[in-house]
């Protein structure tokens, strides 16, 4: 069953409709590298790829609500380049879990550490960030008439500051069902076929995170006066990638500038040590054999991995610090990255958090994106979230979520008060208690290696953002712009969305107007 939220109709396939648009979708996404990379089964002079998951047909989402968070991106890129130049605060609101979280330690040690060893030079960060949304359908009673009066409300799931992923396959599908809607497949349901569809947003992520890290390689430039005439942007990976298809087309569109930007890959670990170096003035050199501008000295570090706690064996720990401690850009910087905790989000939904960092004006727009989040600790809401969470009746509103990234780790509903009697109480803080947003459904059709779905989806967009800002004798931003969105469907039993673990299908919005 789905929910009468969304009235229009999404398009009806004939057999061979359906064959056909199953058909051009297939070739589109091989075409267009929306694919994953299947590693195991790599061989010396081949290796097979499939396509990721996409919805078939775009799916409604209000029209106000997708609106609302493109125009507020550049107050949360504000925000978050704001709290990650702030240690006191980060310092103050992680106290617990830089005791007690084994990851939020090391990374702090590692912080700490780099500002023993660090050059004092103004420091650049860039954030690529992506805010990622429901809808709550917020019901209401009106006392005259008794009649209920729903209204669409766009809140925030979560705020990911590090190693953002799916801005390439998100832009990739979007370009899928533009193409698809002029090919006729959808016939008229999104407008004319003969123009690009406006209820079909555009979306250009791919262009938007490359001109933040060319922004971030000029800034670079122009505050280092003994630049020499080569800099490149080192790409941190994770060995093994399948997801190279999300990371590959950012390089070459650095290589494709007019004047070429070179950039590199790097795995995370023992390859940074062996193949970068730290210069006299505290640059990073990239010493790798197969580099002719070797050595290279790396303007921007762009960490797409090094976001779980495995990776820091000491080796991970030792190449952290040397990434971090170097005069490049980062992006995330350690602090920058420990803002995409969901302890941070927590944090900042208490009460006067955001007026220490924006305007009165702004915070009321971010804050009317929040939903109730609890700390588990023995605060005072820490106490009232201790509460909820244990009341099996309460907690099937809610989920809890440990401060890991990457999907699969969420305690949905039901399963709180037992997760929570299995897990030593003095861990407890290091959850945090969020309450469920109630997204309407929607038929969709998902079409992923699993097979083909038809039936009630849930959807959830993804503002990207990108941010550059310095620190040293005074905090300026210098970039701050929206450069795109994800948007992903998922069936409606399904609790987590990562596509790349199979949970979620990646979409695109058909914008609509609802009350
Ligand atoms: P992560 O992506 O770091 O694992 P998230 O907070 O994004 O953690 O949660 C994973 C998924 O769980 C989300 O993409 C969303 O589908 C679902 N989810 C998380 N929080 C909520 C919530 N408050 N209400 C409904 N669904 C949620
Ligand atoms: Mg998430």
């Amino acid at each position: 069953m789905t929910d009468e939220f969304y009235l229009l109709q999404p398009p009806r396939f004939s057999e061979e409709q359906l064959e056909f648009l199953i058909h051009n979708a297939k070739d589109y996404q091989i075409t267009h590298g929306s694919l994953l990379k299947l590693v195991r089964a790599e061989e010396e002079h081949s290796v097979p790829t499939r396509p990721v998951g996409v919805s078939l047909v775009p799916s409604q989402f209000p029209r106000k609500c997708f609106e609302q968070g493109v125009r507020i991106q550049g107050i949360y890129n504000e925000l978050y380049a704001k709290v990650a130049s702030d240690e006191a605060w980060l310092a103050q609101a992680l106290k617990d879990y830089i005791r007690d979280d084994p990851f939020t330690s090391i990374l702090w040690e590692i912080y700490l550490e780099s500002k023993r060893t660090n050059f004092s030079h103004r420091r650049i960060s860039l954030g690529v960030f992506r805010s990622d949304y429901m809808i709550h359908l917020h019901k209401e009673q009106t006392s005259a008439t008794h009649a209920t009066r729903v209204d669409a409300e766009l809140k925030q799931v979560e705020f990911n500051a590090f190693s953002c992923a799916g801005g390439t396959h998100a832009n990739i599908v979007a370009n899928m069902h533009q193409h698809l809607h002029k090919i006729g497949a959808y016939r008229t349901t999104f407008g004319n076929i003969d123009t690009s569809s406006s209820s079909l947003p555009p979306n250009d992520g791919i262009n938007g995170i490359v001109r933040g890290l060319v922004s971030a390689h000029h800034a670079y430039y122009a505050s280092n006066r003994n630049a020499p005439t080569r800099t490149g942007v080192l790409f941190i990976v994770q060995g093994r990638n399948f997801n190279i298809c999300d990371e590959r087309p950012l390089e070459y569109a650095l290589w494709d500038q007019n004047t070429p930007i070179p950039a590199y890959r790097l795995i995370f670990g023992p390859d940074v040590i062996e193949q970068t170096s730290i210069g006299p003035s505290g640059e990073l050199l990239f010493n790798s054999p197969t580099c002719p501008f070797s050595p290279l000295e790396i303007s921007v570090v762009y960490m797409r991995a090094g976001y779980e706690l495995e990776e820091y064996d000491d080796v991970g720990c030792a190449a952290r610090l040397r990434l971090e401690g170097s005069r490049a850009v980062k992006c995330p910087s350690i602090l920058s990255h420990i803002t995409t905790f969901k302890k941070v989000q927590q944090e900042l939904t208490k009460a006067g958090a955001l007026e220490r960092f924006i305007d009165e004006s702004k915070c009321k727009d971010i804050r009317s994106t929040f939903a109730p989040l609890y700390p588990l600790d023995k605060s005072e809401q820490g106490l009232i979230g201790r509460k909820l969470a244990l009341n099996p009746d309460t907690a099937g509103n809610h989920v809890l979520k440990p401060s890991l990234e990457g999907g699969g780790h969420n305690i949905y509903g039901r399963d709180i008060p037992n997760f929570l009697a299995e897990t030593p109480e003095e861990i407890w803080h290091t959850f945090v208690l969020m309450e469920i947003i109630r997204s309407p459904t929607q038929s969709g059709m998902l079409m992923s290696p699993r097979g083909l779905y038809e039936g009630p989806v849930l959807s959830e967009l993804g503002v990207l953002g990108t941010s550059l800002w310095s620190e040293g004798s005074e905090f300026e931003i210098m970039e701050n712009d929206y450069v795109g969105w994800t948007f992903k469907s998922k069936a409606e039993d399904v609790n987590e969305m990562s596509v790349v673990k199979g949970y979620g299908c990646f979409d695109s919005p058909w914008l609509v107007d609802v009350p």
